[in-house]
């Protein structure tokens, strides 16, 4: 019997071929629309419980998902609080948005279906996405209600007559349409359910399982088993964010790292973001342990919205370098039916995001103040993710730079404070710079490390792929300081002092050193300079300047500066005046002159890891021939 035919107010024209082509490749979230209302319903039901509107038994809440391949139907239900066939007309009739003019207008703009899905709040509707008809049955919770049936067929007219059902709650069917007979298949069904509802507060049920259970013991006493069906739940998993830090122990949030990323390696540490004013936001953030590769390790956070899943896209709504870590954050006040560019000038995303950055930034600082040791340690797999939000969040900066470490090539790991401190004394050169050495690799670069040292220098250790932007930052920061590669010239050169020790060669002996050495090396990017070094330093030092390296390093990165990435690597030669196999070099035969000055240059060559090939098996054999 029908009781009532009419037209869904969406004024005249037909929006759901429009819904139905448009949102194809993101139809899956349909199945995460309805099952999120089933949700709710169930949810209302439980509060008017709870607030005495409602005394009957509530039961035990559900949300049952199933699939009938030969019906080509897709049920969803709950025993929430159900609908009336008034209700029916009132939320389901009546399309949530203005009218079809401003949703014509407005789709032409969306890049996705959640965009137009929100805004106009079709939830429901995304049904005809997937389905040619979708059928409502339902039983409101109210006393002496009676059970309606509301069906559509994509057009705009409905129907209501009376409905089946007998128990409160809501059964939406969906007749899937041709196209989209793929989500009656039961791995894409568990698969869209495993990726949206998995943390839901109320249990979805999804088909049966086998489940081996204890039965009894045979005649010779050991334990029998039976395979019995039970329902299968698609969220057992506890969503910890929900709960409160001072309820959960360690060993729960590693539970729920693992649960989450199964083939990642344990976190280091983790934080628990818990607010509810001026926004609402809970989650929890893990660091994982980096590794320099940081590339791949981006996207591992997921957004939720009560505990809905929405997307592992955060880049507009967590700051850039915290793309690192991984985990959940669940907020109701991200918009998130909008396009980028409305969502990143959001005053809430834009608090948000601050506020990540803060917790973030405490988290650390209060690692390094209670443990400093455990700290350090970690550092190796931090210092990447703090020297990355030191470079790209100057707030975050301006908290960072009292845990922020430098590493000297002992080991030994120094607040920028103290590190200022500790080179005071040497490095400052008679301009009254400070001048702090590094390394990119400690054992390559051992003799300029030892020559260093033996002058009471430090040396840093800049190693990982983020230093070259690092080591800029911190020249813009710290106050008259410059960062200098340990061979980016010959020491004295380096860090410049008042008492630079003098040579006592002659204008003439100067420029016979020059050539003969020039002739020696035989090689135009080989600049030869005579130098003045202390007696104890090497006869010959190789160096490349640092502004030129640190040209060539951007350029390998992209830098844009290609003109420095294709020159060819140029030297500076060093030859120290002061040392005694050069006044050798000077007092020799000619004959033997270039032979020595060879030698030596090839030694420079060694230490600098230089030698190779061909240079490197004369150098040996001459070096024999020679003892
Ligand atoms: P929204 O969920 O954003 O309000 P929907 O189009 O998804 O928009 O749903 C419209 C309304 O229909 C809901 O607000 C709710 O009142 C009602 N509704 C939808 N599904 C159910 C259900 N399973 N049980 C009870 N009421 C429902």
């Amino acid at each position: 019997m029908v009781q009532e035919k009419g037209t869904i107010s969406i004024n005249t024209e037909n929006i759901f071929p429009i819904i139905k082509k448009f949102l194809y490749s993101d139809n899956e979230i349909f199945l995460r629309e309805l099952v999120s209302n089933a949700v709710d319903a169930t949810q209302k039901v439980k509060r008017l419980g709870s607030l005495g509107h409602y005394n009957k038994e509530l039961g035990e809440l559900k949300i049952k998902v199933a699939a009938d391949a030969t019906a080509k139907t897709i049920t969803i239900s709950d025993n929430g609080i159900g609908m009336t066939a008034e209700e029916i007309k009132k939320y389901i009739n009546q399309v949530a948005f203005s009218g079809a003019t401003e949703f014509m207008e407005k789709f032409k703009e969306a890049k996705d279906a959640n965009e137009i899905i929100g805004r106009f709040g079709l939830g429901f509707y995304s049904a005809f996405m997937v389905a040619d008809k979708v059928e409502i049955q339902t039983l409101s919770y109210q006393d002496g209600a009676e059970p309606a049936r509301w069906t559509c067929d994509g057009s705009t007219s409905f129907e209501i007559t009376e409905g089946s059902r007998t128990e409160r709650g809501t059964d939406v069917i969906l007749y899937i349409n041709d196209e989209s007979k793929e989500f009656l298949e039961e791995h894409r069904i568990s698969g869209i359910l495993n990726k949206y509802a998995k943390f839901l507060p109320v249990p979805v049920q999804f088909g049966t399982r086998q489940e081996s259970v204890p039965d009894g013991e045979d005649p010779e006493g050991k334990p029998q088993y039976k395979s019995i069906e039970v329902d299968n739940i698609i969220n057992t998993t506890v969503p910890i964010w929900t709960k409160a830090p001072t309820d959960l122990k360690e060993e729960d949030y590693l539970d729920f790292y693992r649960e989450l990323y199964p083939f990642s390696e344990e976190p280091l540490f983790w934080i628990h973001l818990n607010v509810d004013y001026p926004f609402n936001l809970t989650g929890v953030l893990y660091f994982p342990k980096l590794k320099n590769d940081f590339e791949i390790q981006k996207n591992k956070i997921k957004l939720f919205s009560r505990q809905v899943f929405i997307t592992d896209e955060v880049k507009d709504i967590v700051p850039e370098f915290l793309l690192l870590l991984h985990g959940v954050i669940d907020s109701p006040d991200i918009p998130l039916n909008v396009s980028r560019s409305f969502l990143q000038a959001d005053s809430n995303v834009k608090k948000i995001n601050s506020y990540i950055s803060r917790k973030v930034a405490e988290k650390l600082q209060e690692l390094f103040k209670k443990d400093r040791k455990v700290y350090e340690e970690k550092w190796n797999d931090i210092g990447l993710f703090v020297k990355y939000g030191a470079l790209s969040d100057e707030k975050f900066y301006e908290k960072a730079k009292d845990f922020l470490l430098l590493t000297n090539t002992a080991n030994e790991h120094f607040t920028l404070e103290e590190y200022s401190a500790k080179v005071k004394d040497f490095q400052t050169d008679k301009n009254g710079q400070l001048v702090y050495l590094y390394t990119i690799d400690a054992e390559h670069q051992h003799s300029y490390v030892q020559a260093a040292n033996k002058k009471n220098f430090d040396v840093l250790v800049m190693n990982s792929p983020i230093d070259t932007h690092f080591i800029h930052h911190l020249e813009m920061k710290l106050e008259k300081t410059a960062l200098k590669r340990v061979d980016a010239d010959v020491l004295d050169k380096l860090i410049e002092k008042v008492d630079a020790v003098k040579h006592t060669l002659t204008e003439e002996e100067t420029t016979k050193l020059k050539t003969v050495f020039e002739k020696a090396i035989n090689n135009t990017n080989m600049k030869v300079e005579v130098e003045s070094l202390p007696a104890e330093a090497l006869p010959v030092t190789i160096t490349i300047e640092e502004w030129m390296r640190r040209m060539k390093d951007m350029s390998k990165l992209g830098g844009g500066m290609n003109f420095y990435g294709n020159m060819p690597d140029t030297y500076k030669v060093a030859v120290n005046a002061n040392h005694k196999v050069v006044t050798k070099i000077l007092q020799a035969e000619e004959t033997q002159q270039t032979a020595l000055a060879k030698q030596a240059f090839d030694l420079a060559l060694l230490a600098q890891g230089m030698l190779k090939g061909a240079d490197l098996t004369a150098f040996v054999e001459r070096s024999v021939e020679v003892l």
